[in-house]
């Protein structure tokens, strides 16, 4: 985490993949704070249309379709459009020019060996079957020309983006011992929940994962989730002792009803608290939380001119930033004519 005094008059950005709609993964690792830090800083959220096309260039309708939903997200959640930036990726045409040179500073080995992109390749295989694409294998490097095209240091992320800031730092590093000082390290800023599991317990929630509680569920679909969410099982009856951390409904508790977890945890382990009475409750306070974002969103659905026009009136702020860039890096790389 980042002492925040010593990073004072520093840009944020960070962003989201248009591949659906934001879950509670994204709402406890990243987007808590967002709101936070977008007091303190500059911040810029980039909604990555093009990044979300290197593993669905074959269904652009469904990038295109999310492209609102991401942006209502951000501001049912908080996201203040007079002092956060939110912009489309595929409006900043820096950015893929940004990312042709810096395919110069990086080998294919490099981007092999990357963890996170390792992972999800593995996720991927249906997809990409025996080889993946140069997109996808790359999309790193698109990545650091997001953060580099605005000069960004500080970058709120949840875990699985660890890999990916340290593979831009070695860009910039390498950047600026060729061509001289010119772009700036960035940072990953970690929150205190950097990795929400799944439904499925799997250890992250992913939207393209099919497993995540999304921040604009009706209450029938939280109750149906939760419902079918996995306890324990080796607890059959009601009076079984429990092991609450084999149980993704006590997971959950631990974030929505965090003053009584203990409790909870307690009286699960004594065989005290019968899993549908347990999940009814989670239910409740997930509600309980979800309740004044859903109604933010709903005065954001019924005005899809107004998401519009934040999102361009964003982009015309971010392209400004990104031409400036562009210019220095130019400068740098003697391609100034
Ligand atoms: P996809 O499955 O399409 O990659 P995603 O759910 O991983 O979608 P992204 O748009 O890739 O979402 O990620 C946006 C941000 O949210 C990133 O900073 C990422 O680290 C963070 N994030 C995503 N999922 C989680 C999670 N389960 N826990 C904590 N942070 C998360
Ligand atoms: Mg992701």
């Amino acid at each position: 985490m980042i002492p925040i005094k010593e990073e004072e008059n520093k840009r944020i950005l960070t962003g989201d993949r248009p591949t659906g709609k934001l879950h509670i993964g994204h709402y406890f690792g990243s987007l808590q704070n967002r709101v936070k830090l977008q007091n303190q800083y500059e911040t810029f959220i980039e909604v990555a249309d093009v990044q979300a096309l290197t593993d669905n260039f074959n269904n652009p309708e469904k990038v295109k379709r999310n492209v609102n939903q991401i942006v209502m997200d951000q501001l049912s959640v908080g996201i203040d459009p007079n002092i956060t930036t939110i912009f489309l990726q595929s409006m900043i045409p820096e950015i893929a020019e940004l990312t042709v040179f810096y395919s110069n500073l990086v080998t294919i080995a490099r981007l092999q060996r990357n963890p996170t992109v390792k992972t999800e390749i593995a996720q991927k295989k249906e997809l990409f079957k025996e080889s993946v694409t140069y997109g996808f294998l790359g999309y790193p490097v698109s990545q650091a020309a997001d953060i580099t095209a605005f000069d960004a240091t500080i970058i709120p992320v949840g875990e699985d983006q660890l890999p990916l800031i340290e593979q831009c730092r070695e860009i910039v590093r390498k950047f600026n011992s060729i061509y001289g000082e010119t772009l700036k390290e960035p940072k990953a800023y970690l929150g205190e929940n950097k990795r929400i599991k799944g439904l499925d317990g799997n250890e992250k929630m992913g939207k393209s994962l099919g497993n995540a509680i999304y921040l604009s569920d009706s209450k029938e679909e939280i109750a149906k989730k939760v419902m079918n969410a996995i306890t324990d099982p080796a607890r059959i009856k009601k009076d079984d002792p429990g092991d609450p951390s084999k149980c993704m409904v006590a997971y959950y508790h631990n974030l929505f009803t965090k003053n009584e977890y203990e409790n909870i945890c307690d009286e699960c382990r004594k065989g005290k608290r019968g899993c549908v009475a347990c999940k009814r409750q989670l239910i409740s306070s997930i509600n309980k939380e979800l309740e004044p974002i859903r109604e933010k969103r709903r005065y954001y659905e019924e005005r899809p001119e107004l998401v519009r026009e934040i999102l361009m009136e964003g982009t015309k702020k971010a392209q400004i930033i990104a031409k400036e860039t562009m210019k220095k890096v130019k400068q740098a790389m003697k391609l100034d004519y």
